[in-house]
């Protein structure tokens, strides 16, 4: 039997890194949306490091809304550990992840509550298209869920999915199960499971300010993404190896029996220069690839804390959590 989905207590966790000119206009419009739904909330505004005026902000917000409620983290930890952060944080029977620039539209909550009510999960918002964006970066995204989902028949990261999504206290429960430190986020999501059903949106342009992520953080964002969630990169090296492996074999025992039956000619040249090439080549890349999977590693091993919060601010929803059946 499913269990009594009136909800009755919901929490918005927005990480903010220098997002000080849009805080007015967000707090504004979550608190209109999230007054009409006839719930108790909280907003929990997690401070990622900002050097802007951001914490001021959400210290003047936090004492004068009581439901408005800041973490303020020591540094700039990355919007992966500042969800991580909100989850931990977030007191609501249900939790609902949204970015703090206005991309992600706060009339949407009451619809991801409504699927919830429903029998959903997870409401994740999915974009429509992403005609917005420029070619390359879509071709890249493409080729990126591609090969991420290639080796993974259980669970499939849907593409154009972010982190704009409602989760019932059960998957926040679970998402914190999770140690690890390298945290990608839209493979977790994907990677705990439950009931999850897709809302179709278009993003709104970003209100003020600039995204925070150019082409390198978007790579080295891929490559957390590859390495937290498949393993094929290093099987791949192995199969590569053995292939060539294979090839030179056969090449050299040609050579040996030209050698036998036409005598010596000094000759080969291109040969000898392309083979070292293509070896170390392909060994330096297997390196890599290893490389990239011991990094992780030592990460994980140092078991360092995830973010380290230097503030709290404000009071929210109060501090037990309901724990539904
Ligand atoms: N963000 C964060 N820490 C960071 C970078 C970004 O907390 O180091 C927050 C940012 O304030 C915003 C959200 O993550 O609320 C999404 O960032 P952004 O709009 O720059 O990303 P995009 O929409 O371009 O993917
Ligand atoms: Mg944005």
């Amino acid at each position: 039997m499913d269990r009594d989905r009136t909800c009755r207590s919901l929490s918005l966790a927005i990480p903010c890194y220098n997002e000080a000119s849009n805080l007015d206009a967000l707090l504004a419009r979550c608190i209109a949306n999230l007054d009409v739904l006839g719930l108790r909330w909280e907003i929990l505004l997690i401070d990622d490091g900002s050097r802007d005026s951001t914490a001021l902000q959400l210290a003047h917000w936090a004492a004068r809304e009581p439901r408005v409620r800041a973490l303020l983290l020591s540094r700039n930890f990355g919007k992966e550990a500042a969800l991580s952060a909100g989850l931990d944080a977030a007191r609501g029977e249900t939790v609902v992840l949204m970015d703090a620039d206005l991309q992600h539209e706060p009339e949407l909550i009451a619809t991801m509550l409504q699927r919830w009510q429903a029998g959903a999960d997870v409401v994740y918002a999915r974009r429509k298209d992403r005609r917005d964006e420029p070619r390359f970066k879509r071709v890249f995204t493409h080729l990126f869920y591609r090969l991420l989902n290639a080796t993974h028949p259980r669970v499939k990261i849907p593409p154009d999915a972010g982190d704009f999504r409602l989760l019932d206290r059960h998957v926040v429960d679970a998402l914190k199960s999770l140690p690890e430190h390298n945290r990608f986020m839209k493979g977790m999501y994907a990677w705990v499971g439950f009931r999850a059903e897709e809302l179709p949106y278009t993003p709104r342009a970003r209100a003020s300010g600039q995204s925070h992520y150019n082409l390198h953080s978007l790579l080295s964002l891929s490559l957390s993404g590859m390495t937290a969630f498949t393993t094929w990169p290093l099987r791949a090296a192995s199969v590569i190896g053995v292939n060539l492996a294979l090839l030179a074999f056969g090449y050299g025992g040609y050579l040996v029996l030209d050698y036998w039956l036409f005598g010596a000619e000094v000759s080969g040249w291109t040969t000898i220069v392309v083979s070292t090439m293509l070896f170390s080549g392909v060994q330096l890349l297997s390196l890599g690839i290893l490389g990239e999977y011991i990094a992780r590693i030592y990460e994980e091993v140092k078991g360092r804390p995830l973010y380290i919060v230097s503030r709290r601010l404000g009071q929210g929803l109060p501090a037990e959590t309901p724990t539904p059946d």
